[in-house]
């Protein structure tokens, strides 16, 4: 420990781990989960958005344990099951007559006391303010597009379209499934059309009839498509989104509106709940599926990236804000505590996530055909071995996801804390 001498005082100057100063590129939930991680671990943090406000689609997504597990290490689990719905049970139904194939119990007892974390379903928008309040104001660059990097050993550049130039200890690109970030780095390459359409609706709870509003997550599954509802924000909303296979239509689009008749042709013959779903809703929004390929390695000299501009799925398993929240985290620990080189580090976040990120890539797209089987007998036998798993509680999830939900990111963190990580050079 060295002592500075003042006039006045004596300044114990301890030896401190180094505080890099880091931006990120995108402010969606990956980009501010790791802004949360690395302010709150003191490192100074810099977040440039290309949007004028930091804003997400008005859409629900699921929270597995998992991710509670990671929103608990960043200090927001309580405000964020504050204001989404913890969802007791989770039911899949057959698309037609509505028969139960399985039934999970999520609460106390269930999913809960397997994996330590509640099930939460949550509207985006809510996700962001929880993640953005926490942060302080001054940290947010916003109309910041960046146009590229320039990745160095000790140090990195990002452009943005503005014109401004920023030079950053390390650069973190959070910029979704279209990443400058990532093309700057591994060139442009476009994402994969999965074939896979979605029509997206939102509906106040109270428009429902009473016996319509389901607080189960529920997915109903049928030949070539299914559709998934759950309540968001407290239970005062339903959120729908209904996946159909088609190669008519590839607009990656959030925002595309469409007309309900578009619903009610392609899932004509679909339970009538859906259809009365469908018609509460005011406004319908479709968009096509695209994912990549994983990379094996996510970065070069001191950037990095995480989320969807690295590992984007699609969302059968419900994981990309999920494990876009982890890695912040294993981001933030090794940054904190992990190797002195900066590099070194990154490389390391890098190898402690490629596994687990690439394994989810692939489940989520077999996920797909499980969910779409469009042969009666094929859907017939999955039913029946689902209702075996669950008579012998080999499956706890539903989803054949219980290593995806016992993931805790702490003990990432633990391990980086007790020097167990290993970088690339051993
Ligand atoms: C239908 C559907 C359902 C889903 N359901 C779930 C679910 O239930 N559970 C779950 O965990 N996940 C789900 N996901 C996945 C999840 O939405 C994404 O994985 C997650 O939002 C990715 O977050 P991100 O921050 O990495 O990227 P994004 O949300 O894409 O955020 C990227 C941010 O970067 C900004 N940006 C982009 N380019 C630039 C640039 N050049 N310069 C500066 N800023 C830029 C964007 O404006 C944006 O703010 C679902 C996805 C879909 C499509």
């Amino acid at each position: 420990m060295a002592i500075i001498g003042c006039a006045s005082k004596i300044i114990w100057k301890m030896p401190v781990k180094r505080t890099p100063k880091v931006a990120i590129i995108g402010g969606g939930i990956g980009g501010l989960a790791a802004a949360l991680a690395l302010h709150r671990r003191g490192i100074e943090v810099a977040v440039y958005e290309q949007s004028a406000e930091i804003k997400e689609i008005g859409a629900g997504v699921n929270m597995s344990p998992n991710a509670l597990k990671a929103f608990r290490l960043l200090g927001v689990e309580d405000a964020m099951v504050e204001i989404g719905h913890h969802t007791k049970a989770t039911m899949a139904r057959n698309y037609k007559s509505g028969r139960v194939i399985r039934r999970q119990e999520n609460s106390a007892g269930g999913l809960e006391a397997r994996f330590g974390a509640k099930f939460l379903t949550i509207h985006r928008a809510d996700i962001l303010d929880v993640l953005a309040g926490a942060l302080p104001d001054n940290i947010f660059h916003l109309g910041h597009q960046c146009t590229g990097v320039a990745p160095g050993d000790r140090a990195s550049v990002a452009r943005f379209k503005n014109g401004r130039e920023i030079e950053a200890d390390i650069i973190v690109g959070a910029d979704g499934i279209r990443s400058a970030v990532r093309a700057s780095m591994f060139g442009a390459g476009e994402p994969r059309f999965t074939g896979c359409v979605c029509w997206r609706g939102m509906v106040p709870m109270e428009a429902l009839r009473p016996e319509d509003r389901v607080m189960e997550m529920t997915a109903w599954w049928g030949p070539h498509g299914h559709v998934v509802h759950y309540p968001v924000r407290r239970g005062t909303l339903m959120n729908f989104v209904a996946h159909f296979d088609s190669d008519a239509w590839a607009e990656d689009s959030w925002t595309e509106e469409c007309d309900l008749v578009e619903l009610t042709d392609t899932f004509a013959g679909w339970n009538d709940y859906l259809h009365r779903l469908f018609r509460t809703s005011d406004k319908y929004y479709k968009w096509a599926l695209y994912d990549r390929d994983p990379l094996k390695a996510w970065g070069r000299g001191t950037v990095t990236m995480l989320g969807d501009a690295v590992h984007p799925m699609l969302p059968y398993l419900g994981q990309g804000a999920g494990t876009a929240s982890e890695d912040g985290c294993v981001l933030a620990e090794l940054l904190a505590t992990g190797p002195d080189d900066i590099a070194g580090a990154l490389r390391a976040y890098e190898g402690l996530r490629i596994p687990r990120t690439t394994k989810i890539q692939a489940g989520s797209r077999a996920r797909a055909k499980f969910n779409h089987l469009p042969s009666r007998f094929e859907r017939f036998k999955r039913d029946v071995s689902m209702a075996i798993k669950t008579r012998i509680g080999s499956d706890k999830t539903m989803m054949q996801s219980d290593w995806i939900y016992e993931y805790d990111v702490k003990d990432a963190a633990r391990e980086v804390g007790e020097g167990t990580v290993q970088t690339p050079d051993g």
